[in-house]
C-alpha cells in the first residue's frame, strides 16, 4: 500500500462520489482530521484522516 502525502491545495479523486455526483475534492487542511471541499458543489466537510486516505482513489495532478 502506497503512502499518501496529503498536503493542502491538493486535489484528490475519491472512490465514492459525493451525493452531488462529483468525485474530486480539494484538500484545505491536513491534520488528524482533514478538511476537504467538494469541487462539484463547494460543500466543505471534515474527514478523519485515516478514512480519507482509504477513500482516495488517486491524487490528481496540479492544474496549471
Ligand atoms: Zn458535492
Amino acid at each position: 500500500m502506497e503512502i499518501l502525502k496529503l498536503a493542502p491545495d491538493m486535489t484528490v479523486e475519491l472512490k465514492k462520489p459525493h451525493p452531488c455526483g462529483n468525485r474530486n475534492f480539494r484538500i484545505l487542511r491536513v491534520g488528524s482530521v482533514c478538511r476537504t471541499v467538494c469541487i462539484g458543489c463547494g460543500r466543505d466537510m471534515d474527514l478523519d484522516r485515516v478514512k480519507l486516505e482509504r477513500a482516495i482513489k488517486r491524487i490528481l495532478p496540479e492544474e496549471p
